[in-house]
């Protein structure tokens, strides 16, 4: 049976340490669907059409990997695809509270679907999307931390 895993979140935008996390996950799971989210809570810096664009971009030679918009509950979602994991990452500690209480919320709403919980390479431990962001905003060089396709993007939009 085909092991489908989700692995949810706003990607705002992608990083090394995202794609860290899902070829890791790729030597657990046969498939992984990256569902990015339209409606975060939070306020992103790109479009939801840039964000996948540059998942995309980053996954494209890697064909276990399908990228998607995510606008319902994430369990709602990974019954549409046939998912019977949630993939999430955990850096450090400050991490974990918050990823327990999604997952008992989600086990709470589909008992079905399992979350997974992954490391990161050491390091892309402290790497986080706004952290690149701030990098980004103050002219500093991403190169670093996210693709080459994603440094350019957010170039662009400090230009601005
Ligand atoms: P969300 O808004 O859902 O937290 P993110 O795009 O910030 O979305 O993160 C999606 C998932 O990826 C989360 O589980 C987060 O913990 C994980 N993640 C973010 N950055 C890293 C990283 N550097 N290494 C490993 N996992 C990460």
């Amino acid at each position: 049976m085909t092991k489908i895993a989700v692995y949810p979140g706003t990607f705002d935008p992608i990083t090394n340490g995202h794609f860290d996390l899902m070829k890791r996950g790729l030597k657990i799971f046969d498939q992984i669907i990256v569902a990015v989210a339209e409606n975060s809570q939070k306020q992103t810096l790109l479009s939801l059409q840039q964000r996948i664009d540059l998942v995309n971009e980053v996954t494209k030679d890697i064909k276990a990997i399908n990228v998607m918009t995510l606008n319902k509950l994430v369990v709602d979602f990974a019954k549409d695809h046939s998912a019977t994991i949630i993939l999430r990452g955990l850096r450090a500690i400050s991490d974990f509270e918050y990823e327990v209480q999604l997952a008992s919320i989600n086990r709470s709403i589909e008992p079905s679907i399992e979350s997974v919980f992954m490391s990161p390479a050491e390091e892309y431990s402290f790497l986080s999307s706004s952290i690149v962001k701030d990098i980004a905003r103050h002219n500093g060089d991403t190169s670093d931390y996210v693709h080459p396709s994603v440094s350019e993007v957010l170039r662009e939009k400090y230009l601005k």
